[in-house]
């Protein structure tokens, strides 16, 4: 028990990470999977992150169902977590979020692609995710587990994946390298269009980028994380 309070404290810290190095907004969501209850997950009710206590985190089944919600309103998206959990049994953290850098490569042929070393570990190259190819005209939320598992589905092994027109999801092997990789992504993208109106990028390659995913630990981790707690006003509890 002492271990799952801990991690609820490390979501909320999560969630207030995200707001603050201005990788959500209002909106956008991150969960970790039950560490006792592989087939569940841990996710805020429906409230935005910087607001976010730990009185508001709530269990639900892979499927999406909450298991102790009682009056607390879940998010619509929250499908986006459970088909990602279901199809990657190595993920244990998820984000989705509505980075406004990020969108751009959502809505147009150029690839989102590694260009400085501290964003490798968003993955070789990030595919995007049309929701209008399978299901049309819709208002873009992941509303059903069926648009959770075609996005899942187009994920596939990789760190990150693009929603056209919508945002981003982030799968990782834990929370922290989670918020890690999404506040990166956020950096990658606008350095990338940056670099893009100055002339021919000249990206990591493919080597490069695999070196650097297979350095990152908590060496880095948890550096980055004090500074991101000091800043979101939360404790730092090192990993
Ligand atoms: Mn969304």
């Amino acid at each position: 028990m002492a271990n799952l309070d801990a991690l609820i404290d490390d979501l909320v810290t999560a969630n207030r990470i995200l707001a603050h190095e201005g990788v959500v907004d209002s909106f956008g969501h991150v969960s970790v999977r039950h560490p006792d209850k592989p087939d569940h997950y841990l996710l805020s009710r429906a409230r935005a992150p910087d607001c976010i206590e730990p009185d508001d985190i709530i269990t639900f089944t892979l499927d999406g169902t909450a298991v102790d919600a009682g009056d607390r309103k879940p998010y619509i998206e929250r499908h986006i977590h459970g088909a990602i959990y279901e199809a990657r049994p190595d993920v244990h953290s998820v984000v989705h979020n509505h980075s406004p850098s990020v969108i751009p490569f959502s809505v147009t042929d150029v690839k989102l692609r590694p260009l400085l070393h501290m964003c490798a570990n968003i993955g070789h190259e990030a595919p995007v995710w049309d929701s209008r190819d399978k299901f049309g005209d819709t208002d873009l939320l992941v509303s059903s587990m069926e648009m959770g598992r075609d996005l899942a589905k187009a994920l596939g092994n990789r760190r990150t994946g693009l929603m056209r027109g919508h945002g981003a999801v982030v799968a990782a092997p834990d929370l922290r390298l989670c918020i890690y990789s999404s506040v990166y992504l956020e950096m990658n993208a606008k350095l990338q269009m940056q670099a893009m109106a100055m002339g021919k990028v000249k990206y990591l390659s493919p080597g490069e980028v695999d070196a650097v995913i297979g350095r990152t630990g908590p060496y880095s981790v948890n550096r980055a994380w004090e500074n991101w707690c000091r800043r979101a006003g939360r404790p730092f509890i090192p990993q």
